[in-house]
């Protein structure tokens, strides 16, 4: 399993969410039960001690861990806690509760435990959607991905940066593939430089690892293929769903254009709308032959 370490992460998290619910499932068959036959607490003064303390103990680590992690900007850190002090809040109030039946006799326990059951379930759920959203793949977080394309575009000669595939093989851990414009004199050799190049960039500023440099070629040698790229662009993405037109290359001999669009997921039918853009653009040229590439919006 080449990516499979990785994925292994969220699968433990996937078997801890489970034990959560099923706890949190438990707890709350074992609160009903004890409301419909309630039995009569007894507390110590030792019960009050050692709940009295953990208390304390648990909101002063709390705060002393959520601060820390605050400093050095740790969200793990931050999370646990958040969930120290959480604890201590569930801890207090069965200590408020057994204050309350010594005074006046009420017997909250069991209604408390629902409460608290509720949390706990909630956030098994919340923790068992998160993580299958993960396991599934989920889109790249759009600042990655913008600053990815940045750092890409930097390159000395590269004139655009799109089709951006992340995956995802565990937490904060991606494979990139993206695809670059370039002159459409460059040779070989410059270009196997440059996408070397743009590999160790990203890789050194983002840790994601670059698999593939796709390349478009840029018409860069004749001014009127200028005009005939932006008359069509602007024909193409005054259509609905059309996110965005690249990799437009004319050639003036064989009356060829190629070109992409970046397709909107809402569309009904992208057959229809391909044929559509086949249309308007053969209306604008008519002696000319195109060629139409689909992308799917994967990434910002
Ligand atoms: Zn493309």
């Amino acid at each position: 399993h080449p990516f499979g370490h990785g994925r292994y992460e969220h699968l433990s998290a996937a078997v801890i969410s489970v034990i959560i619910l099923y706890a949190g499932l438990t707890s709350l068959m074992e609160s009903v039960k004890s409301i419909i036959y309630p039995e009569t607490p007894e507390y110590t003064a030792v019960t009050f001690i050692v709940v009295g303390a953990a208390v304390v103990v648990k909101v002063i680590l709390g705060l002393y861990v959520r601060r820390t992690g605050k400093a050095c900007a740790s969200d793990a850190l931050v999370n646990s806690g958040t969930d120290a002090l959480q604890d201590a809040i569930i801890s207090a109030s069965t200590l408020a509760a057994a204050i309350l039946f010594l005074c006046f006799g009420w017997q909250l326990e069991a209604w408390l435990g629902v409460i608290i059951s509720g949390f706990i379930i909630k956030a098994g759920i919340e923790m068992i959607r998160e993580t299958i959203s993960k396991l599934l793949g989920e889109r790249a977080d759009s600042d990655l991905s913008a600053s990815i394309k940045a750092t890409v575009c930097e390159t000395e000669g590269v004139m655009g940066a799109y089709d951006l595939v992340m995956t995802s093989y565990g937490p904060d851990r991606w494979l990139a593939s993206v695809h670059i414009a370039v002159p459409d004199v460059w040779t070989a050799d410059k270009i196997d430089t440059v996408s070397r190049h743009i590999s160790q960039q990203v890789y050194e500023r983002h840790h994601v690892i670059v698999t593939a440099v796709g390349v478009y070629s840029h018409n860069t040698q004749n001014d009127e293929v200028i005009t005939i790229r932006e008359k069509i662009t602007e024909a193409v993405l005054s259509e609905p769903f059309v996110l965005q037109v690249h990799g437009f290359f004319c050639d003036m001999t064989a009356k060829t254009v190629r070109f992409d669009v970046v397709v909107d997921f809402g569309v009904s039918d992208q057959q229809e709308l391909l044929h559509t853009l086949q249309e308007k653009v053969k209306a604008l040229y008519p002696d000319f032959t195109f060629c139409i590439q689909p992308d799917a919006d994967v990434s910002d």
